[in-house]
């Protein structure tokens, strides 16, 4: 496959115009410009300039607001929630985090309530950030039905992702940031473009039969990670990022949503834990880092956002490598 080697500052100035070029105002275009290109920084493809099909997509068929202006409040003394004025998520996300840090550092916890948001990116990014200042921090998003319930074949729950960020001594936080389907879907979108089998396991077809061809499973259905415990957690993240903040569960945004290819409307919530305020304000970080030593002891074993953070690394010096046909859809989408 030939591709095209971008810096980042090139990379990142092609995706600012595209979005500025197709509704989205300055400061939207910056939050999702920043998300995706941390994606690519982190060699994670699956949401990086891959996306911004998707998000023009939306942007033009008027289902997400690009000049979005989300509004941040308190709803409860340690509970802030974020009206995401139908935009995407970054800039949600973005105005949210200093209130939820603040007032989690005040209160020992603090939840963020993200409604009306428009989803269609990794989670580590926004959970980093909060761990980065020194706080532990969870978030769960849903989506659109895409993967069936344990034992049953119609796509109900959405790909929902959980992140889980904790703060590390003289290292990045550990994020790790998993789907709870077996596979992200964004993946099998890439198997399915590169002609490539998905891993038994991953879906069903239509009629319910297991498939590795990942344009049947895309028809069918996802199938949850490790059985009927993903297909729990998926179902938790429903009721966390849907009925608990009053927000769609993911079959309703599929019902609402207008199929342009982009993300659905739905929600986030997140928990920030300031360490500090618990039992061992003292040692909490150093009784972390003997677990991670302990775990790296072994050879072989790597901690969950180990991989991105030398990806993380390397990316200055050698630049992006985008696939050609995606680099020139992109650049088309800018005219
Ligand atoms: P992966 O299965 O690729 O990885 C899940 C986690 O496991 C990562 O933190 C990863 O860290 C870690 N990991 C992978 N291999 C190892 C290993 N050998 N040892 C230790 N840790 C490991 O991710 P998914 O495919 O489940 O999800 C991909 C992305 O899709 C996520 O970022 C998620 O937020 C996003 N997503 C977004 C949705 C949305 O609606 N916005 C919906 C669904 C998913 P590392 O990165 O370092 O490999």
């Amino acid at each position: 496959m030939s591709e095209v080697n971008l810096s980042l500052e090139e990379a990142d100035a092609l995706v600012m115009r595209v979005l500025r070029a197709n509704g989205c105002d300055e400061a939207n275009a910056r939050a999702v410009a920043d998300t995706v290109m941390a994606a690519e920084r982190d060699v994670c493809h699956s949401h990086g300039i891959f996306r911004i099909p998707g998000y023009v997509a939306s942007l033009k068929s008027g289902k997400v607001n690009g000049a979005g202006s989300p509004t941040v409040s308190k709803i409860a003394p340690s509970v802030l929630r974020v009206d995401g004025d139908g935009a995407f998520a970054p800039l949600a996300l973005e105005r949210g985090r200093q209130p939820l840090i603040d007032l989690a550092r005040e209160q020992g916890i603090a939840a963020l309530a993200i409604r009306d948001i428009y989803h269609f990116a990794a989670l580590w990014v926004e959970v980093e950030a909060i761990a980065d200042a020194g706080l532990a921090a969870f978030a769960w998003t849903a989506a659109s039905p895409m993967v069936a319930p344990a034992g049953g074949f119609k796509p109900l729950f959405g790909t929902n992702p959980m992140s889980f960020g904790w703060p590390r001594k003289n290292a990045p936080p550990m994020v790790f940031d998993q789907a709870s389907a077996a596979m992200a879907r964004g993946e099998i979108m890439i198997l399915s473009r590169d002609g490539k089998e998905a891993p038994p396991g991953t879906g069903i077809d239509s009629e319910g039969n297991p498939t590795t061809d990942p344009d049947a499973i895309l028809a069918g259905a996802q199938l949850p990670f490790g059985g009927y415990k993903g297909s729990a957690i998926a179902m938790m993240i429903e009721l966390l990022a849907g009925a608990l903040i009053g927000e769609n569960l993911s079959f309703e945004a599929g019902e609402q949503d207008n199929r342009d290819g982009g993300p659905p409307r739905g929600g986030e919530l997140m928990i920030a834990i300031d360490p500090n305020r618990f039992g061992d304000p003292d040692g909490w970080l150093d009784h972390g880092e003997k677990l991670f030593e302990r775990m790296l002891a072994e050879e072989g074993l790597r901690l969950p956002g180990g991989r991105r953070h030398v990806n993380r690394t390397k990316t200055p010096d050698g630049g992006i490598h985008v696939p050609q046909a995606l680099y020139d859809k992109v650049c088309a989408l800018e005219e």
